[in-house]
């Protein structure tokens, strides 16, 4: 192979491409599809990755430049992987290069870096000036430096070090620009330009013996009795000798000896010092319960028979596991894992960001060992690149982590499980938007794994997906656990009407239920988890007295109060109405912003029950790295009664002694201008109800809502999952949202008002106009299959941004069309004839966050 097609670093649309560059002889055997590597591009550096190998024919290889440099032994991406960031790009819009990035730790994404080394006529310096590096002048005049020293030091500066950076040389040399200057230019230093990673390979210093146990021995019966500290040294090594190599600084702090001590004994040599690289390990000094596989239930055992057959055959295969909290899925999870394990395979499990705790952690280590590799964001750059190390070089079969998880760089992947499959947060946010379930799919496809995604509450698409059997993403196998693992039943849930409250007078944020209950478990010494559902800048109208929220007449989703204009709007279709005074329904004033702080909370419980020990856990408190299993840690050791949050407390948590869940405000998911609030509400219900009476203990779950005869609160506190789907499916087919058809969210950014107005309906219009020729377009309530509609534009829930006007158009489409391709093309055309005007589009396929 001669020619290498390389996927650049540059950031702009017309660099979306690969380019070509020949080989040279000397890294023929090391680069690789997925090697990453150093170019020339224009009169810089950049870094590359090579997505295919050609044999170049005579004549196509002139005016190639060549690569310059191979960055890594072992290419970080396998042929594998670059096919699915190509498939990433093709599905989500988005540039390749952001799509291969996304798939490496930040540590490698290396930026070039400037090196300067002798050039061809360094030697002439030195041979004329004979001296050798001895310079009498500045012996008799220290003070005085001319033009010609400067240059003699500089040249033995880079001579010594064969190659430094140009950091590093103005560092050296701060004042000597014009005379590096006029050394390069005359050619006695030569400059390249290299990448650079963001981080190194930790390594650390160890100790050894020189030679084997009986010589040292023999040895240190002749050891000179002056040196009692080193013989200290060298006695102690001989005993240690089966844990040899030792960290230096770990023998400095046992024997209280200075490193010259060492050094000392290096110098006679009886030991050496060298250097071994070492991971960055997290999770170091903690140990984990090692746990053996649980004798499964019939229901569990039914379940995992049918996965384990599927990974024993190696086979491609999607299962969506629907199982009630505490059914038992975890378990399940594990003992697939192992089945795959089993069959020389490796696993990666997928689970949301928050609820990556220790607690979850614990499970997979105390299983697999030190076989399991965690990554996620709250790891330092530095831990994350050595995690991802481990999995690279071979040394862990297992990933736990969260949504980039589902890049790591095993080579025969067999399994892969995404818990909490529901969960908004695999779906990345930025370039590439991709959702972390359809790579999944994808990735298993091409390398014959199983699936499993897992939920309480599947995602409605999953869901549809698995009982249609028809949908365009995939079609899982469904599979069902109703009952809990251990026996106990699911909690009741008693639903209060805040209506009634404020008709009765009372004026609280705690209903007298939910208050009643709160002071039995202070009695009791039982603990209580409180959830205060407030995400986003959530700002709809609400009527206390009756329940009533304002929504969009055409779109059904809640309306978005504007205080600046005081008016009512739907950022679907753009309707505008005036905020009300009186409630429409009942007439009423309490109309009004909704929402409520959870440190308002924490001030009312202060003030209802004194004394009341609280741990407060939304974004401010858990900040910083680690805060949140400290808090979790403190609430486990019982040192608080109630563990208030917003939906961090939800997730996943584990506590014997929790017997009451309250959830303040069911509405203010309910309300969310969204058309998945029903079903996120449903969900962050049935997952907080499951937190209570997980063991022993029974419990208890008290929900306040003002609308509590919506189906989405029934449903939950009926924990029937089924009932729900049923009504929000009606609902979805006839609105026309997914599943029942796709989304693409289109933002167009400007910092001009008026032309960004023009802009955005530019774009609206050439996509309808192609949809038009092209026979999509259409409303979706046609029965054929193909079908394009396109709202908007209209200003964004985020109308402003880092001083940009934003404007965006919401394309709904079904069937085999090439919706996406579409979109980036009216996108690519808008954007070349608004050059440099500072236009901005950014493309979402399949939106997650409509707010
Ligand atoms: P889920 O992930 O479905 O919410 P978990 O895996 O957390 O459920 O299981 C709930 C509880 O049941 C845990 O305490 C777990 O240890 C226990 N459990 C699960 N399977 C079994 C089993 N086969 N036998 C005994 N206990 C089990
Ligand atoms: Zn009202
Ligand atoms: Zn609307």
């Amino acid at each position: 192979m001669d020619i290498a097609k390389v996927i650049v670093d540059v950031p702009v649309r017309s660099t979306d491409r690969p380019f070509d560059y020949s080989i040279p002889e000397s890294l023929k055997l090391w680069i690789e599809i997925g090697s990453r590597v150093a170019v020339p591009f224009g009169h810089r550096t950049v870094q590359g990755f090579v997505v295919s190998l050609e044999s170049g024919e005579t004549g196509s290889m002139s005016g190639l430049k060549p690569i310059q440099e191979v960055l890594d032994l072992i290419p970080p991406l396998s042929p594998e992987l670059v096919e699915l960031a190509d498939w990433m790009s093709r599905k989500y819009a988005c540039r390749r290069i952001s799509s291969l990035q996304a798939m490496l730790p930040t540590a490698l994404k290396g930026k070039a870096e400037r090196l300067i080394s002798l050039g061809e006529s360094a030697d002439e310096l030195s041979a004329a000036d004979g001296t050798d590096g001895f310079f009498p002048e500045e012996e008799l005049f220290p003070m005085f430096t001319d033009t010609e020293s400067e240059e003699r030091e500089i040249t033995e500066f880079v001579r010594r070090a064969g190659e430094v950076s140009m950091k590093q040389l103005t560092r050296s040399f701060p004042d000597a620009a014009e005379t590096v200057k006029f050394m390069l230019r005359r050619g006695v230093l030569s400059e390249s330009q290299s990448i650079k990673d963001k981080m190194g390979k930790k390594k650390i210093k160890v100790v050894d013996l020189t030679m084997d146990v009986d010589s040292a021995r023999e040895a240190l019966d002749g050891f000179p009795a002056r040196s009692a500290r080193q013989k200290e040294v060298f006695t102690f090594l001989i005993e240690m000798a089966a844990m040899l190599p030792l960290p230096l600084k770990e023998v400095l702090a046992v024997l209280q000896v200075t490193a010259g001590t060492v050094k000392g004994l290096e110098e006679k040599g009886y030991i050496e010092i060298g250097e071994i690289e070492v991971y960055r390990d997290p999770y170091q000094g903690r140990d984990f319960k090692p746990s053996k596989p649980l004798p499964l239930t019939l229901e569990q055992q039914s379940v995992y028979s049918r996965i384990a057959a599927t990974v024993d055959e190696q086979q491609h295969e999607v299962f969506l596991l629907h199982g009630v909290t505490g059914s038992g899925k975890t378990e399940i999870y594990l003992q697939c894992i192992q089945r795959c394990l089993d069959q020389g395979r490796q696993a990666v499990v997928l689970v949301p960001e928050i609820s990556l705790t220790p607690q979850m952690v614990e499970r997979f280590k105390g299983r697999f060992g030190s076989g399991v590799a965690v990554m996620h964001s709250r790891l330092s750059a530095g831990e994350r690149y050595d995690e991802w190390r481990k999995i690279r070089e071979g040394k862990a079969t297992v990933a736990v982590g969260a949504r980039s998880a589902v890049f790591a760089p095993f080579t025969n992947l067999g399994l892969i499980i995404m818990d909490e499959e529901h969960e908004t947060s695999y779906k990345q946010e930025e370039n590439p938007k991709y959702h972390a379930r359809d790579v999944a799919v994808r990735r298993a496809e091409q390398c014959g794994a199983a699936v499993i995604l897992g939920s309480a509450t599947p995602s409605l698409e999953s869901y549809h997906a698995a009982r249609s059997q028809s949908d365009i993403h995939f079609s899982p196998v469904l599979l069902e656990m109703p009952s809990r693992a251990l026996g106990n039943p699911l909690p009741k849930v008693q639903v209060v009407d805040m209506r009634e409250e404020l008709k009765d007078g009372n004026r609280s944020m705690f209903s007298r239920r939910l208050h009643a209950a709160l002071a039995e478990r202070l009695e009791r010494g039982e603990q209580t988890v409180l959830l205060l559902n407030r995400r986003g800048f959530s700002t709809f109208v609400m009527c206390r007295s009756c329940g009533y929220v304002a929504t969009c007449p055409e779109c059904d989703i809640s309306l978005t109060f504007h205080s600046r204009s005081n008016n009512l709007r739907c950022h679907y279709c753009g309707h505008a109405e005036p905020a009300p005074q009186l409630c429409p329904e009942c007439g009423s004033e309490h109309i009004r912003f909704f929402g409520t702080g959870t440190q308002r909370v924490e001030e009312e419980l202060g003030k209802l029950f004194p004394g009341i020990r609280v741990i407060r856990m939304d974004v401010d408190t858990t900040t910083e790295k680690g805060s949140h299993e400290k808090l979790l840690g403190q609430f486990r050791d019982k040192k608080a009664d109630v563990l208030l949050g917003t939906q961090m407390v939800a997730k996943g948590l584990d506590f014997p002694d929790v017997t009451l869940v309250g959830v303040i405000t069911a509405d203010s998911a309910l309300n969310l201008p969204d058309f998945r609030a029903a079903e996120k509400t449903f969900q962050l219900l049935t997952q907080v109800a499951g937190r209570a009476g997980r063991h022993q203990l029974p419990g208890e779950v008290v929900v306040q809502s003002y609308t509590p005869e919506h189906y989405s609160i029934i449903h939950a506190s009926g924990h029937d999952y089924h009932a729900f789907v049923r009504d929000e499916l009606k609902h979805r087919r006839g609105l026309h949202y997914p599943p029942y058809c796709r989304l693409i969210l289109v933002t167009l950014s400007h910092e001009q008002l008026p032309l960004l107005l023009r802009l955005a309906e530019n774009y609206a219009l050439n996509i309808q106009g192609k949809a038009k020729q092209l026979r999509w377009y259409g409303s979706l309530d046609k029965l054929s299959a193909d079908a394009l509609d396109l709202l908007g534009p209209v200003a964004s829930p985020l109308p402003r941004l880092k001083g940009r006007y934003r404007f965006q158009c919401m394309i709904k489409w079904r069937g085999s069309i090439d919706a996406v391709g579409l979109a980036r093309q009216v996108a690519a055309e808008l954007e070349d004839s608004a050059r440099d005007t500072g236009l901005q589009i950014s493309i979402d396929v399949d939106p997650q966050m409509l707010m």
